[in-house]
């Protein structure tokens, strides 16, 4: 099976871009780079893609709209793929999310509410609206988190919307089955990303945040995009309604 279209969600930077990158690279042809705000961050992801060979549609929207969002998305991309002169959509990656750090006593509404619609809602969504589009034997990965596993009690808002996240896509997985669609999760542990940056560069940050992980180290955007490209191509054909840790080893 070769796949030609891929959709992927926060594609400006980070593990988006990242696996942007790594899926041009395995010869995805038409690639939606969707990001919230940073149109230079996008064109740079763009200008990767082009140098790899294939061809970038920028799609900008903020996730935190929730439904709406998704359902603009889905139509910039459908649009691209007609124009382009694609039947569907092979892949699509949901990878776009934010951190909201909140333990029991510090959660607000608000903060809730925001983190849910980008990390849960937006994303489940995205999936409804696109799932016409989807072609038989298409793969879905969504990007969840270590703390589904791990427990977090600095991140309370953030681990509902990955662990709701997680499981949506559990139960969607053996209606997608019936095309051959494979729908899966990846969670890494700490990641050298801008989700990051309020505490990573901080002394003894990054040190500590390594130890966390069997292999001594932080992880790198390319660590889960190389997982990422794995779920997203024929070979993890068998695999489905999963989540795969991709936290080099922490807290084993
Ligand atoms: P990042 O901050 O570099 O990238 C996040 C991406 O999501 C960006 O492209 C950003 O534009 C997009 N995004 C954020 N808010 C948005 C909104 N309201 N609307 C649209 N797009 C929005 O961080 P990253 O580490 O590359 O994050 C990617 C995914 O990995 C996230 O889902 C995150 O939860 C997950 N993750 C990251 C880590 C880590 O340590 N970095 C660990 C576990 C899981």
């Amino acid at each position: 099976m070769t796949y030609s279209t891929a959709l992927i969600t926060g594609a400006s930077r980070g593990i988006g871009a990242a696996t942007a990158t790594a899926l041009a690279g395995s010869g995805i042809q038409l690639i939606g780079v969707h990001y919230r705000r940073d149109q230079r961050a996008a064109e740079d992801t763009a200008t990767r893609l082009r140098s790899l060979g294939a061809t970038p549609i920028l799609i900008q929207a903020d996730l935190a709209e929730g439904e709406p969002a998704a359902a603009a998305i889905a139509k910039a991309w459908n649009q691209a793929l007609a124009a382009h002169g694609y039947s569907g959509t092979d892949v699509f990656v949901s990878n776009a999310g934010i951190n909201g750090a909140q333990s029991l006593a510090e959660l607000d509404p608000e903060t809730y509410a925001r983190v849910q619609a980008v990390n849960l809602t937006a994303p489940l969504f995205l999936l409804h609206h696109l799932a016409d589009s989807l072609n038989d034997g298409g793969r879905i990965v969504a990007v969840s988190t270590g703390y589904t596993r791990i427990a977090a009690p600095t991140h309370l808002a953030y681990t509902a919307s990955k662990a709701g996240l997680e499981g949506a896509l559990r139960a969607v997985a053996p209606e997608l089955a019936q095309r051959g669609i494979t729908v899966n999760c990846v969670a890494p542990g700490v990641i050298d990303t801008d989700l990051n940056a309020d505490w990573i560069n901080q002394a003894g940050a990054r040190e500590g945040a390594g130890r966390l992980s069997a292999f001594g180290r932080i992880g790198t955007p390319e660590d889960v995009a190389e997982v990422i490209t794995f779920l997203t191509s024929d070979r993890s054909r068998w695999i489905t309604g999963q989540t795969i840790d991709t936290t080099g080893g922490s807290l084993l």
